[in-house]
């Protein structure tokens, strides 16, 4: 509604100030993303970039929203709030078979993939005063396990209960966003807090460069292996201890992971998601350059991680430069 009324003004001012039709027929698309000091909002704003650079040829103009995680936009997708929206690799699968969070709206049958991006890593930061240096120490904690909405929260519970801890049982969880969850953790209101994040990221540095001392504990044991042989989108994953001086690690973090992608609705017109896969894809160095979790990132990994159909204007991209067959 708010933005049905926004594009007409837009367009009464456009003709208003003599513009032509090129201008007038300019269409709006919004990112959904994360907390700022994420990866997702840097993410959602270098695609937003890449787009908007050709603006005057597509028409389009595309922003960014600051969301509460994964959940939230496939659901602000779906409902048609947002066009796009970054996702966990894992809640895209659950969303298109109807599982987590869509046990009881079922399959959401509209949800299209267009590509993945950076990948993510279960990030379990602790304070060193509370003696955590693996998630098995997390009995009877204060941890965040993050808000409803997000993508981490339920990575948290999965991780938790491979390592028979009860999150509503054993522990103090708490529900916070992941961009409050440093200051909580440097002011000594948590002991620890989970975020599923690409790295480096804004978030990790800030817990781990203030006064107390924070360290990223691993996420490892029989039971973390036992998870990952029974769902298909977890995979092991190895945190550089290199990215945050801060932390008190010594040696690279063990974890496990998803991938970040990008997801649309089969309502988006193919213009539009062809447009946008076409400037990420075409000026994939300028890209990789605007973060620094894209640093590995290959072309042919962009197309891996996704369980829901392509959106056809992705595909047309993509068999046009032959990256699909
Ligand atoms: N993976 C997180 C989530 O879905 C967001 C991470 C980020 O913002 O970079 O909630």
């Amino acid at each position: 509604m708010k933005k049905g009324m926004f594009i007409g003004l837009a367009l009464a001012a456009a003709v208003l100030m003599g513009y032509g039709p090129a201008q007038a027929k300019t269409q709006f698309v919004t990112i959904g993303t994360g907390g700022i000091t994420g990866v997702y909002y840097p993410t959602g704003g270098a695609i937003a970039k890449m787009v908007n650079k050709k603006k005057k040829e597509y028409g389009i103009r595309a922003t960014v929203e600051s969301t509460g995680g994964s959940v939230f936009n496939i659901n602000a997708v779906m409902s048609g709030d947002l066009e796009f929206g970054i996702a966990q690799s894992d809640r895209q699968f659950q969303a298109v078979k109807g599982m987590a969070e869509w046990k009881d709206k079922g399959p959401q049958a509209d949800l299209r993939a267009v590509f993945s991006i950076h990948p993510e890593s279960v990030t379990l930061v602790a304070a060193v005063d509370a003696g955590i240096k693996n998630i098995a120490d997390l009995k009877g904690k204060k941890v965040n396990i993050g808000n409803p909405g997000s993508g981490q929260r339920q990575n948290a519970i999965d991780a938790l209960d491979a390592v028979g801890i009860n999150y509503e049982k054993d522990l103090k969880a708490e529900s916070i966003k992941a961009s409050e969850a440093a200051s909580l953790l440097q002011d000594g209101r948590i002991d620890a807090f989970f975020y599923t994040v690409g790295h480096p990221s804004g978030s990790i540095k800030e817990a781990t460069s203030g006064a107390r001392k924070v360290l990223i504990a691993d996420v490892t044991g029989s039971g973390i292996d036992g998870l990952l042989a029974k769902f298909p989108y977890y995979a092991k994953a190895t945190i550089p201890a290199s990215l945050y001086p801060g932390a008190q690690n010594d040696k690279d973090i063990n974890t496990f992971g998803v991938k970040a992608t990008l997801i649309t609705s089969a309502k988006v017109s193919d213009d539009i998601v062809y447009a946008i896969t076409k400037e990420v894809f075409d000026n994939f160095e300028a890209f990789k350059k605007l973060h620094p979790a894209y640093a590995t990132l290959t072309k042919a990994q962009m197309l891996e991680g996704l369980s829901a159909p392509l959106h056809p204007g992705a595909v047309k991209y993509y068999k046009e430069v032959g990256l699909m067959k």
